[in-house]
């Protein structure tokens, strides 16, 4: 028994499917509830659902009752805040101070776009006297929002909401390591007052329910968050019918420190840049570019910060680091460690597991390692981060810029000259001068090259769920 709900969320109610995925406490290894895995016919009824509900009430809704929903979904998520954080917190092993203000920045992104609907509109345009111009934003219809598991609750919200903001409907499809959270959002977007089929909730495997739904010829824009190889499918998939595709891809960011930077902080508040949620983060600065004559002292203090950081039980407040999501997810990690040692490479922190029971792996940084290593090339998506010193700026740059990722990235400095030269010149969609913040709910989140394409985030997302009409009229 299980108090929170388990199955798909379709055409406003709980629906028990045959098969079923099991959900594992990753700091505890045990199962501790099963989800409803979606069929074929199950994708049918929520994809026909949903467009039902967009032809028949949601696209045509007052911007003023769409507004009030979004709110009270907004309302909803807040009153049942704790009980959202702990569920996320069990199924993936984030820490529970992290789960809860993951929920609250949902509840932020409903309000944002709730309070946008009635501020987002075309323009009227002037093509000579002959004639009147004009555009329309119009809502595309459903909208398939495929997400990952390492922030599924924000991540479900910052699609959903702009999406139906802007009058379009939802199938959200969870990952299935982490679907608890987005079920309950399905269900708590109903008790708000929103139609029956405005948001389904569709947990089942990726590679057979994702992929149809892709697939579906009612579907009409893909808004996907998971990994590089993944969304390049998707993209194909996409292109055979000209399907509208959102993707936020993986990273391998960038932090690059100037010896004339504040120091001390930036290399206190690096290593949470690359460790929180266990460095499954697609923003994580998994490559750090040091000025050589600070690069000691530097090493020193991230070190030293790093073997600050609490490691432990997710359900406990002061945990900052918890699990990883799954044994695999370890396994990949300590490959990459495991082979960067047998490189000869050294391991100045971390490396090894902590607790015995749940997946956790002690934050690591590595150095003394080569730019063709592995780990200083691919995604990890785990604790462990490279240190590597540098002499010439513009060198250092096209290292930088050599990734085929270009998510997010921190430069510090007290040049503003310099600071505001490399923000122009790293092939990065997101970047932080004197800061390692990332995510900002009114502001475009993407990333350049392999990390995607489109936006998440601010009126830029709002657009991207909606087509632009011009109407010219002859006068
Ligand atoms: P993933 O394997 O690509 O999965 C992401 C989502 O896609 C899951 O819901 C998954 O379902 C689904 N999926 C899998 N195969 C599919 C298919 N053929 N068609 C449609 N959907 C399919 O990625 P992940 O392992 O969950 O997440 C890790 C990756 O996501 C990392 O590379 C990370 O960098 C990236 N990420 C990027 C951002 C960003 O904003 N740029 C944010 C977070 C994560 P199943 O779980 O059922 O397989």
């Amino acid at each position: 028994m299980t108090d929170f709900p388990t199955q798909l969320f379709i055409n406003g109610e709980l629906r028990a499917a045959k098969s079923t995925i099991p959900q594992i406490n990753p700091a505890t290894e045990e199962p501790f509830c099963s989800v409803s895995a979606a069929s074929f016919e199950d994708l049918q009824d929520a994809v026909q659902g949903a467009h039902l509900t967009f032809v028949s009430e949601w696209r045509d809704l007052t911007p003023r009752k769409r507004t009030d929903l979004l709110f009270a979904l907004a309302n909803l998520i807040r009153k049942n805040s704790e009980s959202l954080a702990q569920l996320e917190c069990r199924n993936i092993g984030k820490p529970i101070s992290d789960a809860r203000d993951e929920v609250e920045l949902g509840a932020r992104v409903f309000e944002y776009y709730a309070g946008a609907i009635g501020k987002f509109f075309g323009q009227t345009i002037p093509v000579g006297r002959g004639g009147f111009d004009f555009t329309l934003r119009q809502p595309m219809g459903v909208v398939a929002a495929i997400v990952p598991w390492n922030f599924p609750f924000p991540i479900a919200c910052w699609k959903a909401a702009p999406a139906l903001a802007a009058g379009n409907t939802v199938v959200l499809k969870p990952a299935s390591q982490s679907p608890l959270t987005a079920i309950s959002l399905g269900k708590l977007a109903r008790e708000a007052g929103l139609p029956s089929g405005a948001l389904q909730v569709l947990p089942g495997q990726g590679g057979q329910i994702g992929d149809a739904l892709v697939q579906h010829p009612l579907v009409r824009k893909i808004s996907f968050t998971g990994s590089t190889a993944i969304g390049a499918r998707i993209m194909e998939l996409a292109a055979r019918d000209l399907k509208r595709v959102s993707l936020e891809l993986g990273g391998k960011s960038p932090n690059i420190i100037f010896a004339d930077c504040d120091l001390e902080q930036a290399a206190s508040s690096s290593p949470m840049s690359v460790f929180a949620n266990t460095g499954q983060d697609c923003c994580a600065r998994s490559r750090v570019f040091v000025e050589r004559p600070v690069f000691d002292r530097f090493v020193e203090l991230f070190v030293a910060s790093t073997r600050k950081l609490i490691v432990g039980d997710p359900a406990q407040d002061k945990t900052q680091i918890g699990t990883l999501v799954s044994s695999s997810q370890r396994e990949i990690s300590e490959k990459f460690i495991a082979e960067a040692q047998s490189r000869g490479r050294r391991i100045a922190t971390g490396g090894k597991r902590p607790i015995n029971k749940g997946f956790f792996l002690e934050p690591t940084v590595l150095l003394d390692v080569q730019i063709d290593d592995r780990v200083w090339c691919e995604e990890v998506f785990g604790p462990v981060v490279s240190i590597r010193p540098f002499d010439d700026e513009s060198k250092m740059l096209q290292e930088v810029n050599a990734s085929p990722y270009g998510l997010s990235g921190s430069i510090w400095t007290n040049n503003l000259q310099r600071a505001l030269r490399l923000a122009r010149a790293v092939e990065s969609g997101v970047l932080s001068i004197n800061s390692h913040s990332s995510v900002h709910l009114e502001a475009p989140f993407g990333g350049f090259k392999q990390s995607g394409l489109g936006r998440d985030l601010g009126m830029t997302a709002m657009e991207g769920y909606t087509e632009l009409k011009n109407v010219y009229v002859a006068v």
